[in-house]
C-alpha cells in the first residue's frame, strides 16, 4: 500500500486515525520487505502481530506462516480486516486490548507496534521463560537503549529486562516518512532472538515478576550504589527491617561489591535479584 492508496481506504472508512492509539500506517513497501527479510518466516511459524491497522503486513504474514494472530483494538479497522482477510483461514482476529489477558503462545511477535505502550508489551509478551522473537518498528530512543549494552549513559531499565530475555540481533533506522500519518518521532526496525540459556530465577513466573519489580524499583536510582538503591527498593514494598548493613553484608557474601549500579552486568541482575528474593524471605 502506497500513501493515495491507504488515503483513499480511510477516507472510504470515513476513518482518522487517533494519535492516542499510535495509529501510523505503513505506506513504504521497502520497508515491509525488510520486515519480512528480518522475519526469515517459514510454514512452520506461528506468528502474533499487535496493532494490524490496515492489514498490509498481516497479509504478508498470512502468505507465509502456518498461523497470524493478529490484535486490532480499533472497531472499525477490526471490521475492515475481518472483510478483506476472510480468505486466510490461518487467521485468528482480536478486537482486543493486547495488554488485556494473556496473548496465545506464538514462536515470533512480528509488529508495527502502537509505540505509546511499547514497554507494556514488552512485559507482556517477551518476559517469560521461553520468550518469542520479536521483530519490531518501536521508538529509535527505545531501540537505542535496548542496544547500548556498554554505553552505560544509556543504559537503563529496558536495557536491562530485554537483554535478561531477548538477545538484540540488528538493529536500523527507518524513515518516518515511511507511515501515515508521518509520526512524530523516529523510528528502529529491531530483531530480537531469545537467549539460548535463561538465568535460573528466569524459569518460574512467580520469580520473573519480583524480577521485574527488582528492576523497575533500583533503576530510578541508576546513579547510586548499588546498596542504597537497594535499600530505597525495599523501602518502596515495606520491606524496612532489612538494614543497609545486612544488604551490603549479603551482597559481599556473594561476591559483588557495593558499586554504582552502572558498573554492574546486564548478567549480574537476575543473580543479585535472587540474592535479595531469598533475604527477604528468609528475613
Ligand atoms: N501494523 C499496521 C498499523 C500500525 S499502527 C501498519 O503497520 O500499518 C498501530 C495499530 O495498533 C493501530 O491500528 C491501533 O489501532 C492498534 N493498537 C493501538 N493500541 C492497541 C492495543 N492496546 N492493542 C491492540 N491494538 C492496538
Amino acid at each position: 500500500m502506497n500513501k493515495t492508496q491507504v488515503q483513499f481506504i480511510l477516507k472510504n472508512l470515513e476513518f482518522t486515525p487517533k494519535k492516542s492509539l499510535g495509529q501510523n500506517f505503513l505506506i513504504n513497501t521497502a520497508v515491509l520487505d525488510h520486515i519480512l527479510n528480518f522475519s526469515d518466516l517459514s510454514k512452520k511459524d506461528i506468528v502474533l502481530e499487535i496493532g494490524a491497522g490496515l492489514g498490509a503486513l498481516t497479509e504478508k504474514l498470512l502468505e507465509k506462516c502456518q498461523k497470524v494472530y493478529a490484535y486490532e483494538i480499533d472497531n472499525v479497522l477490526y471490521k475492515n480486516l475481518l472483510k478483506n482477510l476472510s480468505i486466510f483461514n490461518n487467521l485468528r482476529l482480536f478486537n482486543k486490548d493486547i495488554l488485556d489477558g494473556k496473548p496465545p503462545l506464538c514462536n515470533k511477535v512480528i509488529s508495527n507496534i502502537p509505540y505509546t505502550i511499547t514497554g507494556q508489551i514488552f512485559q507482556k509478551v517477551f518476559f517469560h521463560p521461553n520468550p518469542p522473537e520479536g521483530v519490531l518498528l518501536i521508538e529509535k530512543v527505545i531501540a537505542e537503549r535496548i542496544f547500548s549494552t556498554n554505553e552505560y549513559k544509556k543504559f537503563s531499565r529496558i536495557t536491562i529486562t530485554v537483554n535478561s530475555f531477548l538477545d538484540p540481533i540488528t538493529m536500523i533506522d527507518i524513515s518516518p516518512e515511511s507511515f501515515y500519518p508521518c509520526p512524530k518521532i523516529k523510528l528502529s526496525l529491531i530483531k530480537l532472538k531469545p537467549k539460548k540459556k535463561n538465568h535460573d530465577f528466569l524459569k518460574k513466573e512467580h520469580t520473573i515478576k519480583f524480577y521485574l519489580k527488582f528492576i523497575a524499583g533500583i533503576m530510578p536510582y541508576k546513579n547510586k550504589n548499588i546498596g542504597n538503591a537497594i535499600e530505597l527498593f525495599l523501602k518502596s514494598i515495606k520491606k524496612t527491617q532489612i538494614t543497609k548493613t545486612e544488604i551490603i553484608d549479603t551482597l559481599k557474601k556473594n561476591n559483588f561489591k557495593n558499586d554504582k549500579i552502572t558498573k554492574f552486568e546486564i548478567h549480574n541482575f537476575p543473580e543479585l535479584s535472587q540474592i535479595i528474593y531469598n533475604l527477604i524471605k528468609y528475613a
